[in-house]
C-alpha cells in the first residue's frame, strides 16, 4: 500500500455540551489510529460558526490530530469569511475544505457575495495565498442540483483550476461511479487527488433519507438485502460492514488515494472497517 494515501475522520459540531464530551471522547479514540487529519463540519450561513471554530481548535489543540474546518459561502459574507479564515491561520490551522453548502430550510434566499464553492476557494488564495491546503467537494454521482453530469465536472475543474490541493467525494456505494468521475476529471489535466468519502451503515432508513437529499444512489440489491432486515440492526450493521469494507477494497486496489470516513461521530462503525482493512496505525 502506497504511503501516500491518507486517512481522515469527520465530525459535526454538537448543540449540547453532553454531545461535545461524547465527540471529545470519539476522537481520542480515533486519534489513537493516527489518522492524517480530522475535519469538522460548518452550518452554512454560520449556524455553527462558533462550534465549529471550538471544536477545530479543540481537536487541533488538545486531542493533537490536524484539523481542517469546513467553510462554506452561501450566507456568509467576504468579511465575516475572512475574520475565520485569519482565525484559522491565527490559530495554525493549515487545513481547509471549502464549499458552497446549502441553506438549511428556512433561511431564506442565499445572501453571501460568493455564489459557488470555486469562488470560495479563488477568495480563500487570494486573501491567505498558499498558506491553506485547499480541500474541495466532489460528486461522482453528479450533485443533485447540476444540470447534467457534463457541468458538474467542468465545475470540478474549475474549482481545481482555482487553487484546490485534493478533493474528498460525496459518499457513493458503487466503486466504478468513483473510478469513472476521475479518469473523467484526469482527461480534463486534473490530476489532484480525489478521496473517496466513505459512509458507514447503521441504520438504514436515516440512510435512505441522507442519500435522497444528497444525491446518493443505495443499489438495488443493497437497498433490498437493507429493508429485508427490518428492525435487526445488529444484521444491518453488520452487513453494512461487509459491504463497504468490500467497497473500500476495490477502491483502494484501484488506486483511490486514501479514504475520508463520515464518522457521524461515532467510532465504531468507522473503525469496524479501518480494522477490517487493515489499514495502518
Ligand atoms: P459547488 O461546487 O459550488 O457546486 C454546487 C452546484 O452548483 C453544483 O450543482 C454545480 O454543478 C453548480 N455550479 C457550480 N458553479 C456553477 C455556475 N457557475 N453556474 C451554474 N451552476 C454552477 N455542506 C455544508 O453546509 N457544510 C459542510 O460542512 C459540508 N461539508 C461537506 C463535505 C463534503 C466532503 C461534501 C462532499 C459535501 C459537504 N457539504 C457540506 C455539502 C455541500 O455544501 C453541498 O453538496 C452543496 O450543495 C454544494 O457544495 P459544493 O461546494 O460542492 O458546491
Amino acid at each position: 500500500m502506497s504511503q501516500e494515501r491518507r486517512y481522515s475522520f469527520e465530525f459535526f459540531p454538537t448543540k449540547t455540551e453532553a454531545g461535545h464530551e461524547k465527540l471529545m471522547t470519539v476522537a481520542r479514540q480515533l486519534a489513537s489510529y493516527k489518522p492524517d487529519f480530522f475535519s469538522c463540519t460548518y452550518g452554512a450561513g454560520g449556524s455553527t460558526r462558533d462550534r465549529t471554530l471550538n471544536t477545530v481548535l479543540q481537536l487541533d489543540g488538545e486531542v493533537g490530530v490536524s484539523t481542517a474546518p469546513h467553510l462554506s459561502c452561501v450566507g456568509d459574507s467576504k468579511a465575516e469569511l475572512r475574520e475565520l479564515l485569519s482565525t484559522y491561520q491565527s490559530n495554525g490551522i493549515k487545513r481547509i475544505v471549502a464549499l458552497r453548502g446549502d441553506l438549511p430550510s428556512g433561511m431564506g434566499m442565499a445572501s453571501g457575495e460568493l455564489r459557488y464553492a470555486n469562488e470560495l476557494v479563488e477568495f480563500i488564495r487570494s486573501e491567505t495565498g498558499d498558506h491553506f491546503h485547499i480541500e474541495v467537494a466532489a460528486y461522482p454521482e453528479m450533485h443533485p442540483q447540476a444540470r447534467s453530469f457534463e457541468d458538474d465536472i467542468a465545475n470540478f475543474v474549475r474549482k481545481a483550476k482555482a487553487g484546490a490541493d485534493s478533493a474528498i467525494t460525496q459518499y457513493f456505494f458503487n466503486a466504478d461511479c468513483y473510478f469513472y468521475f476521475v479518469e473523467r476529471v484526469q482527461k480534463l489535466g486534473v490530476d489532484i487527488p480525489v478521496v473517496p468519502g466513505i459512509m458507514p451503515i447503521t441504520n438504514y432508513s436515516k440512510l435512505a433519507r441522507f442519500s435522497d437529499a444528497c444525491g446518493a444512489e443505495i443499489p438495488r440489491w443493497v437497498r433490498k438485502q437493507l429493508e429485508a432486515y427490518g428492525d435487526d440492526t445488529d444484521s444491518i450493521q453488520a452487513y453494512g460492514e461487509q459491504v463497504i469494507t468490500e467497497m473500500c477494497e476495490r477502491l483502494l486496489q484501484g488506486g483511490a488515494p486514501g479514504l475520508h470516513f463520515y464518522s457521524m461521530n461515532q467510532a465504531e462503525p468507522s473503525l469496524a472497517i479501518w480494522n477490517n482493512l487493515k489499514l495502518p496505525r
